[in-house]
């Protein structure tokens, strides 16, 4: 039997530039004797610049080549500082390029998210293969895997599912034998594709997530993700001063930090590492020397209060227009409205006369979900909020958020609680 593999999942700032690229060849030096799984995203804001060329072609409005142009020029700024004018990796990113000019060449898709993952998709493709090429010039012997041959998806584009057995299947036939081989393996974080072969995508930051599909296909010893900060920490250090780094913490309150809207690790990671009981490292690509936080099923004695914060959120305030109570029925009417409208709800309390709901305060869907239940509620929408979810909150920290903050509605569920507040 082989040493059991780890996998490394590298976000797009790691490989930003030359001079990150060179950086995250200097911390794989230290693993040249282990078993590895690197998992890629497109470089720097890539995925971002992707998206506008999407929207530029299915509007027709002129810009998409230039904005190609534009997109190939940085990468082939990068790689001359990386490469030899006559390398090969020259020839290899030219034809995936291609791949989109040809998706250009043709009317736009009928299917608005198909086109986006086709040509979306190419971020990650291009960056593993400027990665692997640059692994094997400075003598770290590294293997090209198409991500699309291991992780089998749904139709569902822009946001598809994992078909988990047709996976496992395909990881023990396509990734396992390079990974027996020896040396890295080079794949793409965010992509995967369905059984007739249709590029997917798995939804915005789902790099984490694809690196969690291969540790649990590839029963991992262990997980890393190499971040521009030194771990997890218990907020966001840009709005609460007082954030400090956790050295460890429990699978169950990771998932529960994701689902209350910290942006720590994509939402669906943690979930696949708990079933295999495969730890998850948070480290810092800028400080790989210094510890980071350890995620896994040790349970921790204590936590300083933890916040995760979502932003852009509106308040539904829902009446019986008569003043009577609002009920099931009305319940099953609002909720079959928002299931329908797709829309995301984040905070929930009812009260004698009004139910609250936090909705995601996109485009139309609030006023829509308004007209849709008009009939017999009045609905009043507040926005420009955000909902500060606290966990082991203390009297003090909720004191200090009162006090900062204009509260709209609070609720709390033992040491949980919630505050939906005016944005600050
Ligand atoms: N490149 C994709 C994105 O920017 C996936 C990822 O970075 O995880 O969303
Ligand atoms: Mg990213």
């Amino acid at each position: 039997m082989n040493q059991r593999s780890k996998v490394f999942k590298f976000g797009g700032a790691s490989v930003k530039d030359a001079e990150a690229i060179r950086n995250v060849a200097d911390i794989l030096q230290k693993y040249r004797q282990e078993t590895l799984m690197i998992v890629v995203s497109a470089m720097g804001k890539t995925t971002n610049a992707l998206e506008k060329i999407v929207e530029a072609h299915a509007h027709q409005d002129g810009k998409a080549l230039e904005l190609l142009e534009e997109l190939k020029l940085q990468h082939y700024r990068i790689m001359a500082e990386l490469f030899e004018p006559d390398d090969e990796v020259y020839a290899l990113v030219n034809d995936t390029f291609v791949e989109i000019e040809w998706v250009l060449d043709d009317e736009p898709h009928d299917n608005y998210d198909y086109m986006y993952d086709q040509i979306v998709s190419v971020g990650e493709l291009l960056s593993t293969k400027i990665l692997c090429a640059y692994l094997n010039n400075v003598a770290l012997p590294s293997q090209w895997l198409d991500a699309r041959d291991v992780v089998q998806t749904n139709e569902l584009y822009r946001e598809a599912w994992v078909q988990w057995q047709e996976t496992e299947e395909r990881f023990l036939k396509n990734a396992q034998p390079l990974l027996d081989k020896g040396g890295f393996v080079v794949t793409q974080g965010f992509i995967g594709a369905t059984q007739e072969n249709f590029t997917t995508t798995l939804g915005r930051d789902g790099s984490d997530y694809s690196a969690a599909i291969f540790s649990f296909c590839a029963n991992a010893e262990s997980m890393t993700i190499w971040k521009d900060a030194q771990g997890v920490f218990s907020a966001d250090p840009r709005f609460f001063a007082e954030a400090k780094m956790l050295s460890e913490m429990s699978y169950d309150e990771a998932i529960a930090m994701t689902y209350y809207g910290a942006k720590i690790i994509h939402l669906k990671t943690v979930g696949p590492l708990k079933r295999k009981h495969i730890p998850l490292h948070v480290r810092s690509f800028l400080e790989p020397e210094t510890g980071g936080t350890l995620i896994s099923e040790n349970e921790v004695d204590a936590y300083p209060p933890l916040l995760a914060v979502e932003v852009n959120q509106a308040l539904l305030k829902i009446t019986n227009k008569d003043f009577s109570f609002v009920t099931e029925q009305h319940f099953s009417e609002i909720f079959a409205a928002i299931s329908d409208l797709r829309m995301q709800v984040t905070f929930i309390q009812n009260t004698p006369l009004t139910l609250y709901l936090c909705v995601f305060n996109q485009g139309e869907k609030v006023a829509q979900l308004a007209g849709r239940i008009q009939e017999t509620l009045g609905t009043e929408a507040v926005t420009g909020l955000e909902l500060i979810n606290v966990r082991h909150a203390t009297p003090e920290l909720l004191g200090q958020l009162r006090s900062t903050r204009k509260v709209l509605v609070e609720q709390t569920n033992g040491a949980t609680a919630h505050l939906v507040v005016e944005m600050s």
